[in-house]
């Protein structure tokens, strides 16, 4: 299909190029021909002139030569076009491939997400299908049975909220356009602390909020959802009773945002996937499966492009991982 919508502007490129080529050579020769035209008549005068009796043969010759000088120019014009045509076709379809190939780019990380979106969909629904069909065969199920379904079917539907609530914050991400205002990266800090509080808790963590009242420009919702992303992940990828930290460090124009953790890391062979969306590392290493679909990160580094920053991972398996997210500071 790319190649058809390839061919196709390659053909308007072709037909854009064409008609300006061979409008510029009619009206090229128009000219040229009106100049020898009125050459030829101001020479025939001027011959005439000075000799009242004619040159023998001048007239003649003068003609063929004018004819020849046309034909010449004619054929020229010809080949000119000739070369701008095998020009034309070979530029415009590098010019179309060129062009479209973001939007193919593009179109493949859509149709690539979509089909990843409703896998992760179809997991959970199917896995409620097979226990709520299994459970209206069973003729002996009781109210303890019907409970415990109940039950696993909510959580089902809990991570199928989670999972909807990610898509549509990538959508919201991916349509840009956020509103931003100057704030401080301390409400920033504060608010996403609030928010992860009865994470912490469930885990006995502490965070320590080293965040300085540095001002930047940005969406305030986008950024408190960028921190809980990373704080929700340092705490689910730490066991209890250890620490998390989040700091800030000026660096001229520039802060940086880090969130220190000190849980299972991420090995050097998952770390340039991290941020692809759907990506989850191997979660064996760790004792609980830690739950998500491995949107949270995708969701991160969209908001830090929307705010010109710019996120790095340092991280030792086994001693824990620092996300220093750069942002530039707002101008006085
Ligand atoms: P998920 O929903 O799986 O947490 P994310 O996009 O937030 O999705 O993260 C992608 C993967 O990166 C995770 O599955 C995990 O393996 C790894 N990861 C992210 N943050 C951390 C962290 N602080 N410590 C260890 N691994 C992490």
């Amino acid at each position: 299909m790319f190649k058809s919508v390839v061919l196709k502007l390659t053909g308007r490129y072709l037909v854009i190029i064409m008609a300006l080529s061979i409008g510029f050579s009619l009206f090229l020769y128009k000219v040229y021909t009106d100049e020898l035209n009125r050459t030829q008549y101001l020479q025939g005068t001027f011959f005439n002139t000075a000799f009242p009796g004619g040159l023998p043969g001048f007239d003649a010759f003068n003609q063929s030569q004018s004819a020849e000088t046309r034909e010449r120019l004619f054929s020229n014009l010809i080949l000119f076009n000739l070369v701008v045509l095998i020009g034309g076709c070979t530029g415009g379809y590098v010019l179309a491939r060129r062009t479209l190939r973001p939007i193919r780019d593009a179109f493949v990380a859509q149709s690539r997400f979509v089909a990843d979106a409703s896998h992760e969909l179809r997991t959970p629904l199917t896995a409620m299908q097979t226990e709520i069909e299994v459970a209206l065969r069973d003729n002996q199920l009781t109210l303890p049975d019907a409970q415990a379904l109940l039950r696993s079917n909510l959580e089902e539907v809990a991570k199928l909220r989670d999972l909807s609530n990610n898509l549509l914050g990538l959508a919201r991400q991916d349509r840009g356009g956020i509103s931003m205002t100057k704030i401080s990266l301390r409400t920033i800090a504060d608010d996403a602390l609030r928010q992860i509080t009865p994470l912490l808790r469930q885990k006995n963590i502490h965070a320590e909020n080293l965040v300085e009242p540095l001002t930047i420009k940005g969406n305030l919702s986008s950024l408190t959802e960028l921190l809980v992303i990373l704080l929700d992940n340092a705490i689910k990828y730490s066991s209890s009773d250890s620490q998390v930290k989040v700091s800030t460090r000026r660096q001229g124009a520039m802060v940086s945002l880090a969130v220190t953790d000190h849980g299972i890391g991420i090995s050097p062979e998952a770390l340039p996937h991290i941020f692809d969306r759907f990506y989850r590392a191997d979660q064996s290493r760790s004792k609980a499966k830690a739950s998500g679909y491995g949107l949270g990160l995708s969701i991160a580094k969209e908001i830090i492009s929307a705010h010109h920053g710019d996120i790095k991972v340092h991280s030792i398996v086994g001693k824990g991982s620092t996300f220093v997210i750069t942002l530039p500071l707002a101008q006085a």
